[in-house]
Order: C-alpha cells, then sequence, then structure tokens
C-alpha cells in the first residue's frame, strides 16, 4: 500500500523485500521495530512488532484503535461528531522507505505508518496521506516543495515532581554549555548521522537547558517524518546520559519558549524560485503568492502549528516566536521570515514559519501550508511591504494601519479562525477538520483557569 510519491523513493525492484529488510535487521541484532504515528495532539504513538512479524506487517499492518485522533496529549479521550468510542480498527503499515536502525535504541528499529482501513481504504484522519497529498497538489502545480523543521529542545536533570533543572549553566549560545554537555552533545550529533541523518548544525539555544539542531530540507513528508526521528533520537540519547528531555512550548513558565520552525523553499522544473534575478528580494511572482497565501492564513494555521494551551505562552511579542502576522527579510521577529540565503548558493533561499512550536503534528503543519500556499497562488495572493524590526515596538495605531496583528492569544481564538477557514476543512476533509476541532477544544477546556506554571507543569513532560 505505500506508493512512490517521495522524492527519494527508490524504484520497486532495487527495494529490498521486506522478508529481506527481517533478515538483514536480524543479522544486525535489531529484533524490535518501533511503528509510529503522530496524533492531532502531536503526540507520537506507537505499536512496536518483532523484526520477524515484519514482512506480515508490510502487508497487512497491525491494528490500532481510530479513538486517538481524539485523544489530548494527557490522554483524555474526548470526541467528535465522527470519532470516538470504542468501536473500529485501522492498520497500520509501515514506509518501509523510511526503515531507520536506531543508534540509541540498540537491538531497535523504526518506520513511520500510513493509516488504512481494515478494507485497505486510505483512513480520513491518516495525518501522513493528507501531508501526501497536499505534496502532490503541490506538485501538480508545478511546484517542488522542500521543507525542513528546525528541532528546539530543552534538557534537564531528573527532579523532583516533574520540575526543570536545566542540564546546563552556561550562557545562551555559549561554549560553556558545550563543554559542559559535550559527551551529550557529540552523542546526538552522532546518532543523528549513524541514521543517516543530515545535520546542519547543532547549538545551544537562549532558553535554560535549550538546544537546537537544524538538518537538510526534504520533500514534504520526508521532512515530518525526520523531525519525528530527530526528536526521539534526542529523547533516547538524553536517556542514556541521565537526562530528562522536552520538546513542549514552554519548559519554564515566564521564559522564552521551544520553538519547531518550519523552512520551506519553492521550486520549479528545478529552479529556486528564491533566487529570480531582478524580482523584489529574488521572489518569483509565483512565490509571491504563496507566501502570501500563507502570510495570510497564519492566525487560522496557529490551531495546527501551535496546538497546546501552553503555545500560547511561548507565542508572546519579542520573544522571536513570530507573535504577530508579517512577514520580513532576515527578521527573526516576524511570524514569516524570508530567508535570503548566501548570494552565490543557487538552491539558497526559503521562508521560515516561526509561530509554530513542537506540539504540532508536522505531516498536519506541512500539509496545511502548502494548502494555504496553493490557495494564495490560486486567488493571487499578496504580499505587503517587509516589516523591519521588532513589530512588537510599533505603537498599535501604526500595526492597525500596516495590518500587522497580533497572532492568537488563546487556543481557543485560534481554534475559531481554524473552524471556519474553508480552505483547511476542504483540504482536511470533515472528518479530519472536526477531530482536529474536537481537540483544540478539549485542551483548551482542560486548561480553563489554570495559571501559566500549571499549564506547564501540565504540558512539559507530554512532548
Ligand atoms: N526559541 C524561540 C522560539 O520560541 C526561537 C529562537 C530562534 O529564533 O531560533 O521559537
Ligand atoms: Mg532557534
Amino acid at each position: 500500500m505505500a506508493d512512490d510519491s517521495t522524492t527519494e523513493a527508490r524504484t520497486a525492484e532495487q527495494r529490498p523485500t521486506p522478508r529481506q529488510e527481517a533478515a538483514r535487521l536480524t543479522a544486525e541484532g535489531v529484533h524490535v521495530i518501533a511503528l509510529t504515528w503522530v496524533d492531532n495532539a502531536g503526540i507520537t504513538r506507537v505499536k512496536t512488532v518483532p523484526t520477524a512479524r515484519l514482512a506480515a506487517v508490510a502487508e497487512r499492518g497491525v491494528g490500532m484503535s481510530p479513538i486517538f485522533d481524539v485523544y489530548t496529549c494527557d490522554d483524555y479521550i474526548t470526541a467528535s461528531p465522527h470519532v470516538g468510542g470504542p468501536d473500529g480498527d485501522l492498520r497500520l503499515i509501515p514506509d518501509l522507505r523510511r526503515l531507520t536502525v536506531l543508534a540509541a535504541q540498540p537491538g531497535w528499529a523504526w518506520a513511520p505508518v500510513d493509516r488504512y482501513g481494515q478494507d485497505g481504504t486510505p483512513y480520513a484522519c491518516c495525518q501522513r496521506q493528507f501531508a501526501r497529498r497536499m505534496a502532490e497538489r503541490a506538485a501538480e502545480a508545478g511546484f517542488e516543495v522542500r521543507m525542513g523543521f528546525e528541532t528546539e529542545w530543552a534538557v534537564s536533570r531528573p527532579a523532583p515532581d516533574g520540575a526543570f533543572d536545566a542540564a546546563c549553566a552556561g550562557p545562551a549560545y555559549g561554549m560553556t554549555r558545550i563543554v559542559e554537555l559535550s559527551d551529550y552533545v557529540r552523542a546526538v550529533a552522532e546518532a543523528l548521522a549513524a541514521q543517516g541523518i543530515e545535520v546542519h548544525q547543532i547549538h545551544p539555544e537562549y532558553g535554560a537547558g535549550q538546544f537546537e539542531v537544524s538538518t537538510a530540507p526534504a520533500d514534504p513528508v520526508g521532512a515530518a517524518d525526520e523531525v519525528v526521528l530527530v526528536r526521539e533520537t534526542v529523547r533516547a540519547v538524553s536517556a542514556r546520559h541521565g537526562l530528562r528531555v522536552t520538546f513542549a512550548p514552554v519548559a519554564l513558565a515566564g521564559e522564552v519558549g521551544t520553538g519547531c520552525h518550519l523552512h520551506f523553499s519553492l521550486g520549479r522544473n528545478g529552479r529556486s524560485l528564491h533566487r529570480e534575478s531582478g524580482a523584489p528580494y529574488g521572489l518569483d511572482p509565483a512565490a509571491v503568492a504563496f507566501l502570501g497565501g500563507v502570510l495570510d492564513a497564519l492566525p487560522a494555521l496557529s490551531a495546527v502549528g501551535a496546538p497546546s494551551p501552553a503555545s500560547y505562552l511561548r507565542l508572546r511579542p519579542s520573544q522571536w516566536a513570530g507573535a504577530y502576522r508579517c512577514w520580513g527579510v532576515e527578521n527573526r521577529e516576524a511570524a514569516l521570515r524570508l530567508v535570503r540565503g548566501v548570494w552565490d548558493d543557487p538552491d539558497g533561499g526559503n521562508a521560515e514559519i516561526k509561530c509554530v512550536d513542537a506540539a504540532a503534528n508536522p505531516y498536519l503543519l506541512a500539509g496545511s501550508v502548502i494548502a494555504e500556499g496553493l490557495n494564495g497562488v490560486a486567488t493571487g495572493a499578496k504580499l505587503p511591504p517587509p516589516v523591519v524590526g521588532d513589530p512588537g515596538a510599533l505603537s498599535e495605531a501604526e500595526r492597525r494601519e500596516r495590518a500587522i496583528d497580533q497572532l492568537p492569544s488563546t487556543l481557543t481564538e485560534a481554534t475559531d479562525l481554524f473552524e471556519r477557514q474553508e480552505v483547511l476543512r476542504d483540504a482536511m476533509g470533515d472528518v479530519l477538520h472536526g477531530a482536529l476541532v474536537a481537540v483544540r477544544r478539549a485542551e483548551a477546556e482542560r486548561s480553563a483557569g489554570r495559571a501559566p506554571e500549571e499549564v506547564v507543569a501540565a504540558t512539559r513532560w507530554r512532548y
């Protein structure tokens, strides 16, 4: 059932059979395979199978209830008009092109799955197939979309009562942190490399115990697969070093948050649409319309990209989180940052969505951004003049005049916008869209009346 839509897909003839893969893995001492998918709350859920079962699972999948599409991040179960209750079963079919031996979990391998009904039809809530459908739509419209997620995380020593106790004390971007956690950071780099992930850079970030890794761009589904693998690898390396890691939007209430920015670039016939000579900012008109579509939709997209009540403790002005709906050239306070890249790099140039975090399902986010970008192209969306400097430093009147809105400041506000947004409803279909709304409403309700410290404590170790 796996398809060949990803650009890295090897042809069927070259690909080893599941039986050959199982034999190879067994010879390498790999005895269990983790099959993951990401639910609407942004939690990576798993079934694991013995390597000996791989061939059977590749063909018929492994069962899992559809109820997880209405789980919240704290495992509360809600219901949507289409999803809920104890009935039904799905088949998780691994994408063996992504099968990876896990460097920090000896004896384990991993593969992402697509979810199907027992009759073999694609499941309406399958987030990974949604992303693939949107990537296919982009390809049909003549766009080559490349994406890459930046992974920020905060690392803690184990502490009583689930507290966060930064595992290093050095300053932001300070070499001290790399010296303090030298073996740990090297182990992260080694594990990612051993898994074939092309790391661009790793650095200490601003927040307490915070680090970041960025990786090479890939096709949209590949990028979402990769960020899941990167996260679980960082988590596994941390555990092996006696450390605890969080990707939650906020590790410590009141402090700068943790984002998971999404970079994307557009090409056509092998040429970057960010390198148009003579065009303003080097952007081909089609790229302008695509970016304009994304920019217009950022408020409603918040329910996809900033899906947790904790996301809104992060998404505040003047924190480099991109709290205002505006774009800017290399402006790290703009929700949409145009990255110019190095002048003589023909592939350089991309756009970064900053207002999103790791509570987001990366497949839903990748697909939603494409849907909004293509809608921008279809409707001839425009980009207003770029914003220079911190939009938070402008007066309210100035912001109003330039239509620089603050993005939603609560999950409920974001969900209201998302619920009404036709583009995302059409792209996702009612079943997935409805499940997402239900999960967002349930999470908002469960955090209602809680102080920021309580919201942070309730979400810190869920992501
Ligand atoms: N940690 C910031 C965030 O919440 C981002 C810092 C940066 O620009 O990388 O997204
Ligand atoms: Mg960063």
